[in-house]
């Protein structure tokens, strides 16, 4: 493995293993450092609203993600993915355990939304993506969370798997951009995503940061009940880059636009990573990718060996060799101790609280 630059306490992440993030030169911009919020630029232009139409054009039947469930959800039907006719959020809150340029100082400003279209059997987060908990809340009480947050100071709107709650996330800032939001949005997604969904963000989402899950039809199917993943992740990906770029970092060391993709390190290859970095190499390697240490068997996970135990140093360290054998530009690492302090309790008021985290089952 080569070299880790630099530790930054505080966050899961261990730091840039080599290469930097492009910074933007200020000049660009009068000077001064900067950049149009998406969402802003689409509102004055007046293309917002008729993206909104049709992202509602979507809800009922729903057709907002590769399930194409159908469930018609204006009329008191639940989709696969648990989600009713509202917006339903497990939590919202400043949260410091995103890669270091979406944080800075105060958070990133999260809303964790319920429900999940994929089945992970080993999901960290099963307390809201599978037994659904948090709560359905109008579209104004999400526009205030997202105002609530913007006052604590979050660098960012993160929205985490947004994907069923689409129409309602635009609804509420529909509301919110004229009492005064201008934070940027961070699309928090698994990377199971529609392109003619996606082509529905164009000019709306700054930030994207999807997940690169698997390499292999049958380990999509057998973690994740979803063999077609391998089929929509990586045109899904393309599409991100071809709307924002490779993640772009201001002067201050922090994200501006741009796309920063995830991929989690599963014991014993079980996620097939060799095949998920070259799809992504292939894509661009000016991409930052984070390479993910975090697992820990959760949830259903100890029905499904060899996710039945930790990932390893070796097996971890086998997958950073691939990735800096592809060149990619900049790594984000993780040590293998980051699962201990950063699995999420969402019966907890703060569920990333400092306390020990709880059992994973
Ligand atoms: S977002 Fe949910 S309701 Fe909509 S198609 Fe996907 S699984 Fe079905």
């Amino acid at each position: 493995m080569g070299p880790v630059t630099k530790r930054l306490s505080g966050t899961r992440f261990a730091g840039a293993v080599r290469g930097t993030f492009k910074q933007i030169d200020g000049s660009e911009f009068g000077g001064c450092f900067v950049m149009k919020v998406a969402y802003l630029a689409a509102w004055a232009s007046g293309a917002f609203s008729q993206k909104l139409e049709r992202l509602l054009n979507r809800l009922s039947p729903c057709r907002l993600c590769p399930r194409q469930c159908n469930a018609r959800r204006l009329e008191g039907d639940t989709g696969l993915c648990g989600q009713g006719g509202l917006p339903r959020v497990a939590r919202a809150l400043p949260h410091f355990g995103e890669e270091p340029p979406l944080t800075g100082t105060h958070g990133a400003g999260a809303v964790f939304f319920s429900g999940c279209a994929l089945r992970c059997v080993f999901c960290q987060n099963h307390q809201i993506s599978r037994e659904n908990r948090g709560e359905e809340i109008p579209v104004p009480e999400l526009a205030a969370l997202f105002l609530e947050l913007q006052a604590k100071g979050c660098l960012n709107l993160d929205l985490v798997s947004p994907t069923p709650h689409l129409p309602f996330i635009f609804q509420a800032l529909a509301l919110a951009i004229p009492r005064g939001l201008h934070i940027p949005i961070v699309y928090n997604s698994h990377g199971y995503l529609l392109p003619e969904v996606l082509d529905l963000l164009t000019g709306l989402v700054d930030i994207y940061l999807p997940d690169a899950k698997y390499g292999s039809e049958r380990a999509a199917r057998t973690f994740s009940a979803a063999s077609d993943y391998v089929h929509w992740n990586p045109i899904a990906l393309k599409r991100m880059y071809h709307q924002v770029g490779p993640l772009q970092v201001g002067p201050d060391g922090l994200a501006r636009r741009g796309l920063l993709v995830r991929h989690l390190v599963l014991p014993e290859d079980a996620a097939r990573s060799e095949a998920v970095l070259k799809m992504l190499s292939r894509i661009s390697t000016r991409i930052p990718l984070s390479v993910m240490a975090q697992y820990r068997p959760c949830h259903e996970a100890a029905k499904h060996p060899p996710l039945d135990r930790p990932l390893r140093r070796g097996e971890y360290r086998r997958v950073l060799a691939v990735a800096q054998s592809l060149d990619f530009e900049t790594l984000f690492v993780q040590s293998l101790d980051s699962a201990d302090h950063y699995l999420p309790d969402f019966s907890r008021k703060d569920p990333f609280s400092s306390s020990p985290s709880p059992p994973c089952r």
